[in-house]
């Protein structure tokens, strides 16, 4: 019997060769009708005897592209119109839209062709296909059509229209498809910024061979490169970026030399290998030949694999290279030639620039495993603005996110779309591009925030830019955000207790929290245990001076023959100690570094997080075996919260290293102390409230010597972990929780 189906498929089914997929599978199964591109999504009508139609529908999700994703789809049946054929039609405009497509890294194909010397497109730096290239940060508006992103201003060859126009060919509608007779070009310039006629691949290769610093631009913005093996090189870089420590990430040739560098397990090579093709930190080898200033300190490597044609033809020549966003400090990463030309002369030595526009900046996602789980520590290119399902409301949301690492967050329905990493908004370029960001975003997604949600900090740029809006806001607590991006994204409606350690958030109380012990679901939560609180010594400072925070500690811990004893180790300020109106905080990270600053680490840091990173690898370094225990004291105050005490720890710490113990060993004891503690509260809590779901969450928990052994004492005690996998668990996550938090509210308010 002939029927007729009329099928809606929504997801990220545009700009991913998704619609040449439906002509093909449709001839196979010999049935008539169309396909287009919609706001809602992709529209088909297929015609044909219903056996063949119903195994088509069936199909559709099974063989569909490796960039799209289906995430609804529906059907019903209409009246049989006895079409000729099956066609695509024109897209159509207006209304609502369906998701926009994440940057995908080039595919074998291209690969193969891109290296092919009798292809046509044989080393064209833009070669593309429906399956990678630029996606997101070309559209300027949806529908995603050629004339919708930067690639308008290139009009197609015969050769290059002919395959656009190929239901058949890879090519067919791939929107950025170019070659070197009408695509996009490459421009060189030196220092001066004269342009050079020379073979920019030939010339980008020299400077990196003599040590220079190259400033390329690539899909989502404009990278700094040198050679991954020149020390000299390396530390230039590092001087002409004001980057003194923060580690850098290394692009190499292939996964082969990934793995002659580092130890690459199957999960790693996976993420390495994948269309959002991330930075993969990985555990160095001792024969690693990368020069040490690339990551100082750290027996890591954030590793990548060459993500546009561009990079795959400079990394045929060299096999590693520092790649690095182009940007000075806190800055966001330059994005048109003029931010590149002002910003990075005096830096850079040549200038590899093209003429296709970037209109989303977007940086490199990083990620990590531990213990086999996937956590991200930056979600950016490859991921944003990919939609992550969230029990949302009815009304569109826009999340501010928090100051550091910031990334916002816009919700329609149950879709949450989160911006590419944007950066310290303590920056005031960083700041701008926030602004522009969260306009377009919504322009494009034709989202209109009603609601608007922000951190509690008074002071973030975010919750000014939040109160600026003019919608209804919602502040939600910096941790309980964080907790309730875990239970989010597991979908987990019941309450659960949230172990959330981090730097410094702002607490209801007016102090800064940080080591929280929430109970609580979604909507709300209650502060159950935390951290005892201590004075930050100079407020700010305190966070980049961690000898500020040892002082206090052992002020408070110690006898003045240990603080005198401390003071004439390290020669500082104890004045600091008499005034009392300084900021107080209980965050881990404060703790982190003020241990780190007594055992001699470091004293001052070049960026958040850096003693806490270097006080891991002192850990990591004794293996797993120290005879050191440190304890802290739980303690239950009269109106029924537990305080923890970090005092005794302190103190055993001084004895410990007075008697000379390593600081390795000191240092592993203090990462087994904080299990045992997280382990202790959960248990007291859990008998107390009766509940056995734990939601890890907060910046400490990227620690993965401390989120290893928590997960290995709470298994072991018989909770379930929940944790983040598809947002951050530090900032970056933030604004996804703050959606969660606030549809939460909204739908108790019915
Ligand atoms: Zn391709
Ligand atoms: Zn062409
Ligand atoms: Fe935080």
């Amino acid at each position: 019997m002939l029927v007729r189906a009329a099928l809606t498929i929504k997801g990220i089914v545009q700009g991913v060769g998704f619609r040449p997929y439906i002509y093909r599978l449709a001839n196979e199964y010999c049935l008539k009708g169309f396909v287009y591109n919609a706001p809602e999504g992709v529209i088909c009508e297929a015609e044909g005897e219903r056996e063949s139609v119903m195994q088509f529908i069936s199909a559709i999700p099974i063989y569909k592209p490796d960039a799209a994703s289906v995430s609804e789809l529906k059907y019903s049946f209409i009246k049989v119109q006895y079409d000729k054929q099956f066609s695509i039609l024109h897209s159509k405009e207006g209304g609502t839209q369906t998701v926009i497509s994440p940057d995908l890294a080039i595919c074998t194909k291209c690969k193969a062709e891109l290296l092919d010397k009798t292809n046509r497109r044989f080393e064209y730096p833009f070669i593309n296909c429906t399956d990678c290239g630029p996606r997101f940060s070309i559209i300027h508006s949806m529908p995603y059509d050629r004339e919708n992103t930067s690639m308008h201003c290139f009009g197609l060859c015969k050769d290059c229209f002919d395959e656009y126009s190929s239901p058949i060919d890879r090519r067919f509608h791939a929107e950025p498809n170019a070659c070197t007779d009408c695509g996009p070009a490459i421009t060189v310039y030196d220092s001066s910024l004269n342009i050079l006629h020379t073979d920019w691949l030939e010339t980008a290769c020299e400077y990196l061979k003599n040590g220079k610093i190259v400033a390329i631009k690539g899909i989502g913005g404009y990278h700094l490169a040198v050679d991954a093996m020149n020390e000299e090189a390396v530390k230039a870089l590092r001087q002409k970026k004001h980057r003194y420590a923060k580690p850098l990430a290394v692009m190499v040739r292939d996964i082969a030399t990934a793995k002659s560098f580092c130890y690459v397990n199957e999960q790693e090579e996976a993420e390495l290998l994948s269309k959002a093709a991330p930075i993969v930190v990985l555990q160095k080898k001792e024969t690693c030949k990368i020069a040490p200033s690339v990551a100082v300190d750290k027996s890591s490597l954030g590793i990548f694999l060459p993500y546009t044609a561009m990079h795959c033809l400079l990394m045929e020549h060299i096999p590693a290279i520092v790649l690095t966003s182009a940007n000075i400090s806190d800055e966001p990463i330059c994005r048109t030639e003029d931010e590149a030309f002002e910003k990075l002369s005096g830096i850079a030595d040549l200038f590899i620039a093209h003429n296709r526009e970037i209109i989303h900046a977007c940086d490199d996602s990083v990620l990590q495993f531990c213990a086999g789980h996937k956590q991200l520590i930056r979600r950016s290119r490859g991921f944003a603005p990919a939609a992550i399902d969230f029990n949302g409301s009815k009304i569109d949301m826009l999340a501010c996110g928090g100051e550091q690492k910031n990334c916002f967050a816009v919700s329609k329905g149950n879709n949450a779309f989160l911006s590419a990493h944007i950066g310290d908004l303590h920056n005031y370029d960083a700041y701008l591009r926030y602004e522009n960001e969260i306009t377009e975003f919504c322009r494009i997604m034709e989202i209109n925030p009603e609601i608007v949600v922000s951190d509690m900090h008074p002071d973030y740029a975010s919750t000014h830019y939040a109160g600026k809006y003019g919608k209804r806001i919602f502040k939600i607590q910096h941790h309980h955000a964080h907790f309730a991006s875990v239970l989010s994204e597991n979908d987990y409606k019941e309450k659960a207790i949230g172990v959330i350690f981090d730097g410094t958030g702002f607490g209801e109380d007016g102090t800064m929290w940080g080591s929280e012990f929430l109970l609580g679901d979604c909507a709300k939560s209650e502060r159950a245990a935390h951290l005892a609180e201590f004075r930050l010594l100079g407020n700010e400072m305190a966070i980049k001076e961690p000898w500020r925070l040892a002082l206090e500690l052992i002020n408070e811990s110690c006898s003045k023959k240990e603080l005198d004893e401390f003071l004439f180790e390290l020669p500082l300020n104890s004045s600091l100690l008499l005034k009392n109106d300084w900021q107080k905080s209980s965050g881990m990270g404060r703790l982190f570094d003020g241990v780190a600053s007594i055992l001699g680490i470091k004293q001052i840091v070049d960026y958040e997080g850096q003693a806490a990173e270097i006080l891991e690898n002192y850990a990591v370094s004794v293996g797993n075996q120290t005879d050191i225990c440190l304890h802290f004291d739980i303690i239950k105050e009269d109106n029924g919260t537990i305080v923890i005490d970090w005092r005794p720890v302190i103190r055993q710490i001084i004895i410990e290293k007075k008697n000379q113990n390593s600081i390795g060993a000191i240092a592993l004891a203090f990462h087994n102390s904080l299990a045992e503690m997280i382990l202790k509260v959960c248990q007291e809590l859990s008998l107390e409230y009766n509940i056995n779901t734990i939601a890890l969450s907060g910046g400490c928990f990227q620690n993965k010597l401390l989120l290893s052994k928590s997960l290995e004492l709470l298994h072991g005690a018989g909770f379930l972990v929940l944790l983040n996998n598809k947002v951050p668990c530090n900032d970056g996550g933030l604004a996804y929780g703050q959606l969660a938090a606030a549809a939460a509210l909204l739908e108790q308010e019915g």
